[in-house]
This record gives C-alpha cells, sequence and structure tokens, in this order.
C-alpha cells in the first residue's frame, strides 16, 4: 500500500479555530510533539504577519526534527505584480522553511466577487507564483482554494488551476474543501478525475495529489478518506480537528483509519502508539479540555459502563472493541493518563535517574490514579509528575518547609486593587518570614517565596512562570468543583509543566508555583551547569 504523506496546519489554519492562542515557545512545543508523532510536514504560518510568527520562524530555525519538515505559508502573487516583486512572495522566498505552500483561487465566483482578477490572470498569478519559489529553491506545496466548489462550477477550469501549479514545479496540488460542506461521494468523484487529469495517486510519477478538508458536514474526516481512496497520496488536517467554524479534519481520526482500517502505511507502531497522548498534550498545552468522546483518543473510546458490555469485553475485547485501545495509545478502563502504566513510570523514573522497583511503580500507579481522581493529570506537568517520582522514592530533601502563608487583596474606594502576601518558611534550619506586593495573589506570593529561596538559591532568579492556565473541573467526580491550576516554567534553555489542585484557586497556584520551582532547582543540582538548548525535549 502507498504511503501517504501527512502534513498537519495544526499551527496555521488550527489556530483560526476559536480560543486557538499559543506562544511562539508553545507553538515550538507542538512542532516537537508533532515532529515525535512522525507527521511529515507541519505549516507554522506566514513567516512574518506579525511579531509572534516572526519569532516563531526564528526558533523553527535552530531547531532540528527527526523527520519532520517545517513549511512557511503564503498567498499567491498579488495581481499586477511579478512574483519576484511581491513582498510577501519574497519573505516566503527568504524563510528558512525548505517547503513553501501556495494558496490560491480556483472559483470563479471569488475571482468575480473577491479578488476581481481575470481568469487568466489567475492562471498566471498560480504559475509565476510557484515557479518563483521553485527558482528559489523551495519544495512547493500549492493549495487550490474552494477546489471543490470551483470543480463543481466548471471543472475544466479547476483542473487547469491544478495543472498551472503542476507545471510550474509544484511537487503537490491540494484539493481544499474550503467551505467545509461537500459530501464524500463528491470528493470521491472529483479526485478520481483529478487524479486521472493530473498523474499522481499510488506509484504514479505525475505531481502528487492532497486533500484537505473541513468539517462543516461533519464529512471532515470521510472527505479525506474518500480522497485517499480515490488516489490523493498527501492529507492535510489538524491535531484533534481544531479549526475555524466546525473546524478542520481531524487528523487524529485520519491517521488510524488509514492505518488500522485501510492499510495504508502512515506511521510505525510506536509512534501510533503515541497517538493519544499527543491529542492530549496538545489539548492541554491549547488549555483545552481533551475530548472525552473524540474516536480513537478519547477517555470514552474504549470505556465501557453496564454489566452485559463489561462481561463481554472480558470475555474477548472485539465483543465491544472496533480495535485495540493500546495500538493508539489508549485504555480500555475510565483512566485515561499515560502516565499510569507501570512501564511508562519506570521508563519516567528512568529518564530522571531515579531506580524505582517493581513494586514502587506499582505503588506509584495506583497513586497516580488517586491522584488523577482528584483532577490531578501530569500530562502537561512533568515537572510535578517527576517530583512526585522523587517523593515516593526517594528520601526527598524538599526545597524548604512551609509554616504559612497568606495573602491580603484589599480594594480601595478609587477602584486601585494592592495584593500583598506574606510567607513564612523554613530553609536550612532557619526560619524565613517575606512579604511582598504583586499584582495579584499568586504574582505576590511567587515574590515572596523568591524572595526568601534566592538569598540561598541565586539559580531560582533565571526561573520565569511563562504560563499560567486555570481550569474549573466539574463535578462529576464527586468532590464538588475543584481548580486545576497548570503553570510552565522556563530557565531559557528548558520548560516544564507542574500542576496544583484544590477547591482554592489561590493553593492550587501555590502547589503548582511551588513544584515548578522546585523542579528547576533539581535541574540546577542534577545537571551543574545549565543544559544546551539542543538537547531541550519538548514535553518531557
Ligand atoms: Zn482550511
Amino acid at each position: 500500500m502507498a504511503r501517504i504523506e501527512l502534513y498537519d496546519t495544526t499551527l496555521r489554519d488550527g489556530m483560526q479555530g476559536e480560543g486557538m492562542s499559543l506562544s511562539a515557545g508553545e507553538k515550538l512545543r507542538v512542532a516537537h510533539r508533532l515532529d515525535e508523532l512522525g507527521i511529515d510536514l507541519i505549516e507554522a504560518g506566514f513567516p512574518s504577519s506579525n511579531p509572534k510568527e516572526l519569532e516563531l520562524f526564528g526558533l523553527l530555525a535552530g531547531e532540528s526534527f527527526r523527520h519532520a519538515e517545517i513549511a512557511a505559508f503564503g498567498m499567491t502573487r498579488r495581481r499586477d505584480v511579478a512574483a519576484d516583486a511581491d513582498p510577501a512572495l519574497r519573505v516566503i522566498a527568504e524563510s528558512f522553511a525548505p517547503v513553501c505552500t501556495l494558496v490560491g483561487k480556483t472559483w470563479a465566483l471569488h475571482l468575480e466577487k473577491v479578488v476581481k482578477v481575470d481568469r487568466e490572470e489567475n492562471l498566471r498569478m498560480i504559475a509565476d507564483s510557484v515557479a518563483f519559489l521553485v527558482a528559489a529553491g523551495k519544495r512547493v506545496i500549492y493549495d487550490a482554494e474552494h477546489f471543490f466548489d470551483g470543480f463543481a462550477d466548471d471543472p475544466a477550469y479547476a483542473l487547469r488551476c491544478l495543472r498551472a501549479a503542476a507545471d510550474a514545479g509544484a511537487e503537490t496540488v491540494v484539493c481544499c474543501d474550503t467551505n467545509g460542506g461537500t459530501l464524500p461521494h463528491v470528493v470521491g468523484i472529483a479526485m478520481g478525475e483529478v487524479v486521472g487529469a493530473l498523474g499522481g495517486g499510488p506509484g504514479a510519477s505525475g505531481v502528487r495529489i492532497g486533500i484537505h478538508t473541513h468539517d462543516d458536514a461533519g464529512c471532515g474526516v470521510a472527505n479525506a478518506l474518500a480522497a485517499v481512496l480515490n488516489g490523493a497520496t498527501h492529507v492535510q488536517g489538524t491535531i484533534n480537528g481544531y479549526g475555524e467554524r466546525c473546524g478542520n479534519a481531524n487528523m487524529i481520526s485520519i491517521i488510524p483509519n488509514l492505518q488500522l482500517k485501510l492499510g495504508y502505511e502512515c506511521l510505525s507502531a510506536e509512534q501510533l502508539a503515541a497517538l493519544t497522548p499527543a491529542a492530549n498534550y496538545i489539548a492541554e498545552l491549547l488549555n483545552f479540555t481533551p475530548d472525552p468522546d473524540s474516536p480513537y483518543v478519547g477517555r470514552n473510546a474504549f470505556a465501557h459502563k453496564g454489566g452485559m458490555h463489561v462481561a463481554g469485553v472480558t470475555a474477548d475485547p472485539a465483543t465491544f472493541e472496533h480495535i485495540e485501545p493500546d495500538v493508539v495509545g489508549n485504555r480500555r478502563e475510565l483512566l485515561i493518563s499515560e502516565l499510569s502504566g507501570k512501564g511508562t513510570v519506570q521508563a519516567r523514573a528512568r529518564e530522571a535517574g531515579i531506580s524505582l522497583s517493581d513494586a514502587d511503580a506499582a505503588t506509584m500507579v495506583e497513586r497516580v490514579k488517586e491522584l488523577e481522581h482528584r483532577g490531578y493529570h501530569f500530562e502537561a506537568a512533568d515537572g510535578s509528575f517527576e517530583l512526585l517520582l522523587r517523593r515516593e522514592a526517594e528520601d526527598y530533601e524538599p526545597l524548604f518547609t512551609l509554616e504559612s502563608w497568606r495573602v491580603i487583596v484589599e480594594r480601595r474606594a478609587d477602584a486601585q486593587l494592592v495584593t500583598e502576601a506574606t510567607i513564612k518558611i523554613w530553609l536550612g534550619g532557619e526560619r524565613y518570614v517575606r512579604t511582598a506586593e504583586g499584582n495579584g495573589p499568586v504574582n505576590a506570593l511567587d515574590r515572596a517565596l523568591r524572595e526568601a529561596l534566592g538569598e540561598i538559591h541565586p539559580h531560582l532568579r533565571d526561573i520565569d512562570l511563562v504560563n499560567f492556565k486555570v481550569r474549573i473541573l466539574d463535578e462529576t467526580k464527586g468532590t464538588g468543583a475543584v481548580t486545576r491550576v497548570l503553570l510552565d516554567a522556563s530557565d531559557g534553555d528548558r520548560v516544564w509543566g507542574s500542576i496544583g489542585v484544590s477547591e482554592n484557586v489561590i493553593e492550587s497556584s501555590w502547589e503548582a508555583l511551588v513544584d515548578s520551582l522546585e523542579y528547576g532547582m533539581q535541574l540546577g543540582r542534577r545537571d551543574g551547569s545549565r543544559v544546551s538548548p539542543a538537547t531541550v525535549v519538548p514535553g518531557t
């Protein structure tokens, strides 16, 4: 079976979705996670539409990936401007990205109503732009926007648009269902004609044909599959289907469907087994609750309730399950965390240089289960997880002993808010009492704590809190609503996550704050010196 090229656009098209927000550093972590998963191409956006993208491309340029290649995204040249004089195209040509994806028009309705460009000029815009980037040494992917609407309206012209890109040297032409309203049988027929007209398809020497779909008719994934079944060998999608309106085609569903149901080659078995953790990791980073009902990777995807189902699954899992959950890194129980398996716990301990016996590992698994039940979730809190291992496994020496903390928030008549925190801690046999003001309770506590600790551990001054995410967990756990705080901290070289859970948001924050600083100290103690950026493994 043919190998299908996987193209992820979470960092570009996916970011159009509501509530999608990632810093450049976080996007870099997503890119590494996609690389580990085995994604072939990662679309990172337009290299300089804003300072954030500029920062991202700066970061990406200095990074090495095991497998994935970075694609810069842009549009065909403007009308009446030569490609080499188009500032946006020049930016893409000058970016470090080896692959450039260009989007252009296919549908007469858009040419007439939106861009006001005649059909022949549109074909020249496509050809000139592709040729310019090919001449600049780029591999070019051409995204034919509104392809299926254009094809329904005027099939011959839609094919001419694709051919213009292919003849100009594009390695892949992608048929996009930009409005997301096309149904699978229509996609299938159109793709068959595209492949027939342009070559492509498995084993063919023609241009590679790709598919980019949206979920407005609930058929994003089905449309991608229909395209592949009719000869497309390049599939675009986003992690968890993030994207504007109803979202893009969900790559997390597309991959196992292609590989397990249709027999196409996408990922190695180990990579496929990392699908669930990757989906959850990216959701957590975006501060979204992972969708429990998500196909393949949701917490409920292989959860069984009710006597008959449980008895059936116990007798033979095939009775009520369409695949083995561990093939995609999911599990049969309600428990979701990737960290809850004994083998994983032991592997993580080894990584951190902690020796953990079989019995200790089993105890840890139970401990993690119990904490998860209370609302902890360690997938995005690697720092807290390692500390948990240390606290359980060794004679752990805490950074300090807390006597008490107190926060006062005062609102004055002139609407000014003043926050003041006092902490009392024991450190190296001495009692430290420190008071600090801040722009909020967490900030004030952080300052007071650092003031005390910084006297003995100056390394702490290098640690910044880079992210602070709060989520109110629902009451399904039977303990009333609790607040979960996820903190990301960085010493400039590495980024780690920590977590706190409590009914009180300040206590959750305190817990996460202490973990983030303690973990930062662990790094300092363990390495003796700072680690180089090359050794950063995001997500670990
Ligand atoms: Zn799109």
